[in-house]
């Protein structure tokens, strides 16, 4: 699946429309999440009956494309799904009860409720909520695919305005030419002081435009809640401070984004076969002194960019489970004991001197030649590579 993402500028009485769409699809969602709660043991039959019987009640929810109703529901399905699996799974610490939702921004279609132009340049929104015709405004060109390649239609809402996606059912490989090998394999090490180092003795920095716009995000985030007001109604200038910080929080994580997709790329392109640490990004950012920089580093969002890019692109990728891969001599495998603040490895046993990440990541890729014949951590069907943040408007990176 590839979404394809465009700008639209609904007129005043459009956005009523849509906002409206989306209240109603947050409406169903949760109304049905509480008829769950509220009946221990509904299935997902029980939901979508329940469903059918809201579109009777509430005239304002028959009124939204019936599989938009239905999509709805698939998500507390989701949401339920995954909580009963974390349960069974026993997986450590929290394990996800649904929520109900306050602050839903898209509503989504499938296949009908909509109809693209002849010429697909412009959509119009067929159901009962009055949306009418909007205008795709972006690059891509939606000529090249079938209608019923169009799985799914989004309209989402932003800080910068409202988008309109497309998922296209298209298997990522049939879109780009097999790279000729490299006969290259890589090991990488992500890190704190850098972004990552590899086994061939590169190092790639933390973007220097990440720090900046991070500060002045912190920035923008005090004087939103300087000027917030317990229990009173806010002000004007609180809502301007708050949509301030809501659009450059979305613009950090887009150049986020892009950073950490076109380091992936780069890597896929450059070698055959790329093994990386499988940390444990959860079980890692519990550690206080880590946690920032941790959390900072979208390593997982990397991850997944490098496994969804293999695949395109017919490389491998492996995930090692980490273990001493930074202790250890990558040259005689001895274990040579250093404090996060060391940065070189010296070996006292070979001699082997190395800065610490190259170190470790030598070791990754040793760990990974080992074991190939494993996959990455990352299953394709539970990435969507292009699901709403990750494409912004206007920038697409080798896809
Ligand atoms: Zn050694």
């Amino acid at each position: 699946m590839f979404i394809y993402e465009y700008k639209v500028n609904p007129k005043p009485q459009q956005i009523t429309a849509i906002n409206e769409g989306i209240r109603t699809s947050q409406f169903v969602r949760n109304k049905v999440l509480r008829y769950w709660m509220d009946n221990r043991g509904v299935g997902k039959t029980e939901m979508f009956r329940y469903n059918t019987l809201l579109r009777k009640e509430f005239k304002f929810v028959e009124d939204l494309n019936s599989h938009a109703c239905q999509t709805a529901v698939e998500r507390v399905l989701k949401a339920v799904n995954r909580f009963y699996n974390n349960c069974k799974k026993q997986v450590p610490g929290k394990k996800g009860y649904p929520k109900f939702k306050k602050n839903t921004r898209s509503v989504e279609y499938k296949v009908s409720g909509w109809k693209l132009s002849e010429n697909k340049k412009h959509i119009t929104f067929t159901d009962k909520k009055g949306i009418g015709t909007l205008k795709l405004i972006g690059t891509r060109d939606l000529n090249f695919y079938q209608i019923d390649q169009i799985k799914r239609v989004r309209i989402v809402r932003r800080a910068d305005g409202y988008y309109v996606q497309f998922s296209v059912q298209l298997d990522p490989r049939d879109t780009v030419k097999p790279l000729t090998p490299s006969q290259k394999a890589v090991g990488i090490d992500v890190g704190i002081k850098y972004f990552l180092a590899d086994s061939q003795g590169n190092i790639e920095p933390n973007p220097q435009v990440y720090r900046q716009g991070e500060k002045r995000l912190n920035h923008l985030n005090r004087k939103k809640s300087k000027k917030y007001k317990k229990g009173k109604p806010q002000s004007r200038n609180y809502h301007k401070a708050r949509v301030r910080y809501a659009r450059k929080h979305l613009k950090v994580s887009r150049q986020r984004e892009e950073f950490v997709k076109r380091v992936a790329l780069r890597l896929i392109q450059s070698n055959d076969l790329v093994v990386y640490e499988d940390l444990n990004v959860k079980g890692m950012v519990k550690n206080r002194h880590l946690a920032k920089s941790i959390s900072d580093a979208r390593w997982s969002k990397f991850y997944q960019w490098l496994d969804y890019f293999g695949y395109k692109y017919g490389k491998i990728t492996i995930a090692v489970a980490p273990h001493n891969t930074s202790q250890n001599c990558s040259h005689c495998g001895e274990k040579v004991h250093k404090s996060l603040s060391t940065r070189t490895h010296i070996c006292s046993y070979c001699g082997f001197i190395e800065d610490r990440d190259i170190n470790a990541a030598l070791n990754i890729l040793q760990k990974g030649l080992s074991t190939v014949g494993q996959t990455g951590s990352y299953k394709l069907g539970e990435f969507n590579p292009l699901a709403p943040l990750e494409q912004s408007f206007g920038v697409t990176i080798g896809l």
